[in-house]
């Protein structure tokens, strides 16, 4: 009997409180254990020298749990240099942003071998091996040069480049060279889709085949869209269930419209371009100033890179900048904290919210988008304003879309969703919620195991029947 592997950047091992768990550490995690299966990855730490690298595995229900540390080299090459220095600029547009060291090239591909070798010593000739994200574009690859034949996946969470920021990386050909190996590679959009299939073709010199295969020497490999969902059911009952926030204070704010907004710091969430969009809304309608709390959950990461920490010190001091600007009595405009809220917390906190607002200006999906629509109370819902650059914004043309790089018509928007009537409200939120509840995580999950497979005429477990995914997915 086959089994599933899967390999990410880091692994979600099971927590005694699963409120913490987000919907895709449950989705595979439902999966591995359905299944049975190995899931494998970084432990998130960091040790002095190659030789503390161990692996350490764990079983838990049903899941063997695979983990090992980075060295304190590789933390800085692979992880902090080449994949989210070089490859997640590149990736979310930000050609001004890239930077190219061969080095930490050398030590990403050293790392995609690392896993690559485990992954050979794990898995029996019939087992489904599931790659996610932009950390392991070559372990294929490896996997291949050591002589295994298994199906092995790819899910690119983030989007995918366009030809023209491929271009900036000068080892660009060997890496979709490396992705080629694999048998199906899933993306978020139809735009990261075509992408794909237009860079891959350029790259390998191969004609596009016929539904979406691409052919490199003897290799075939399948490129099709899966856009991530969620699970609404799951959220609505976390968010209906009364949490002692000790965040934001609604009891105070209940005279007030709130907006909420959840970000990683990151240069691709156009946090600043929403804060000055605000502050001009409140300055060109005063009428709102006292009226309304703008909730920031605004988390920090990665702040051994330059650029995340210029941006962090950036929005400190705009949020502060505002604040200064507007605060009258003990009303401020922005609350912003920039601790992580527990999942369950978090859906509770949407559910009080009037408006959320994403405002990313480059975005694979954007969960936060899907996630607060599922948390509202359906009597009596609250407005989405979702950037037009999100993957979300494929599937949720009934938000009220924006283009964050246009502040007039953000402002237009904004007094449009905290005027909006409750028969739109409702009309809205319930075209939303039938799209949410039309391709759910699980869907999700299942459509890329059930291509995986298949790709060589084998069916080697049974899944539930998936559902169709919708090749225009507008609900
Ligand atoms: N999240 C959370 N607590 C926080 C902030 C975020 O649980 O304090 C979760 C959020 O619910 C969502 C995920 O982190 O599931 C963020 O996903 P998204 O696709 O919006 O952005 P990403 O950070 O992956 O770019």
């Amino acid at each position: 009997m086959s089994k599933l592997i899967v390999l990410s950047n880091r692994v979600s091992l099971p927590h005694p409180d699963q409120a913490t768990a987000g919907g895709l550490a449950v989705a595979l995690q439902d999966a591995l254990s359905d299944i049975g299966g190995v899931w494998l990855g970084w432990n998130g730490e960091q040790v002095k020298n190659s030789t503390a690298v161990h692996f350490n595995e764990s079983k838990h229900n049903g899941v063997q749990y695979i983990t090992c540390p980075l060295t304190q080299e590789q933390y800085q090459k692979y992880y902090s240099g080449f994949a989210n220095n070089t490859l997640w600029p590149a990736m979310h547009d930000r050609a001004d942003l890239i930077q190219y060291n061969s080095e930490e090239y050398e030590v990403y591909q050293q790392v995609n071998r690392l896993f690559a070798q485990k992954l050979q010593q794990t898995a029996q000739a019939d087992d489904i091996i599931w790659i996610h994200d932009y950390h392991f574009l070559s372990v294929a690859h490896y996997c291949r040069e050591l002589g295994m034949q298994n199906r092995i996946g790819f899910f690119l969470h983030i989007p995918f480049a366009s030809l023209k920021l491929w271009r900036l990386i000068p080892q660009a050909r060997l890496l979709i060279q490396d992705l080629s190996q694999y048998d199906v590679i899933g993306l978020q959009t139809e735009h990261d889709q075509q992408q794909c299939l237009q860079v891959a073709a350029h790259y390998l010199g191969s004609a596009m085949s016929q539904n979406n295969m691409l052919q490199y020497k003897n290799h075939q490999v399948m490129v099709q869209c899966y856009p991530i969902g969620i699970n609404p059911q799951l959220i609505q009952h976390a968010a209906e269930q009364e949490k002692s926030n000790h965040y934001f204070d609604f009891a105070k704010m209940r005279q007030q419209k709130t907006i909420i907004s959840v970000d990683r710091i990151d240069y691709s969430k156009g946090l600043i371009e929403r804060f000055n969009a605000l502050a001009a809304f409140l300055k060109r309608n005063p009428e709102y100033q006292q009226h309304l709390t703008d909730l920031q959950i605004a988390c920090p990461c990665r702040m051994d890179i330059a650029a995340y920490q210029n941006l962090f010190e950036a929005l400190k001091a705009k949020v502060q900048e505002i604040n200064h600007a507007f605060s009258q009595d003990d009303w401020l405009p922005i609350h912003c904290i920039h601790e992580t809220v527990s999942h369950d917390n978090l859906m509770n906190i949407y559910r009080q919210s009037d408006i959320c607002w994403v405002n990313s200006l480059r975005d694979g999906m954007n969960l936060v988008a899907k996630e607060f629509i599922a948390a509202q109370d359906p009597t009596d819902p609250g407005v989405l304003i979702l950037s037009k650059y999100t993957g979300a914004a494929a599937q949720m043309s009934e938000a009220l879309m924006v283009d964050p790089h246009d502040q007039s018509s953000m402002l237009k928007t904004l007094k449009k969703a905290l005027g909006m009537s409750k028969a739109e409200r409702l009309a809205r939120y319930q075209h939303l919620m039938k799209g949410l509840k039309s391709f759910d995580i699980n869907d999700w999950r299942n459509a890329i195991l059930k291509d995986l497979s298949n790709c060589k005429d084998m069916n080697v477990f049974s899944l539930p029947a998936s559902k169709h995914y919708p090749r225009v997915a507008r609900y």
